[in-house]
């Protein structure tokens, strides 16, 4: 079987890593931590196996909070990685820094327990192809 190669990195372009190897799971995180620590109402996940990323450029700063390791980048703060080292076979690479975040679609939700009430409503909401309209139609 060939090798497969994952490519991402930040916003700004100063880190960039790649990972060989299959994702192993894919999720939506709805945990309180992954909500404080992204600014997002979720966060999506993608599982691979401990040691299959190299950083191909510059490096991330890495936090520990309550145990576990979150990188992202000191220049434009994007989240890149995840660590529990009570889980030491894997880390999560935050999909939506991966190159092509389509080729990981999450598979499953997880820590619904933790969800923001809107966040099951989203899907309902008016969309718009770019900026919405502003209070008063501005
Ligand atoms: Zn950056
Ligand atoms: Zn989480």
């Amino acid at each position: 079987m060939p090798e497969e190669t994952h490519t991402g990195g930040c916003l700004c372009g100063e880190v960039r890593y790649e990972i060989r190897a299959r994702f192993l799971q894919t999720t939506l995180c709805h945990c309180e931590d992954c909500r404080k620590a992204s600014g997002a109402p979720v966060v999506a996940w993608s599982f691979f196996p401990t040691g299959s990323l190299v950083w191909t450029k510059g490096k991330p700063k890495v936090v520990r909070y309550a145990e576990r390791e979150r990188s992202f980048c000191g220049d434009c703060g994007s989240p890149l990685t995840f660590f529990d080292p009570s889980i030491p076979e894997l880390f999560e690479a935050n999909t939506n820094t991966l190159d092509d975040p389509s080729c990981y679609p999450p598979l499953d939700q997880c820590w619904v327990c933790d969800e923001v009430p809107w966040a099951s409503h989203m899907a309902d909401l008016p969309r718009f192809t770019r900026t919405a309209p502003l209070p008063g139609g501005v």
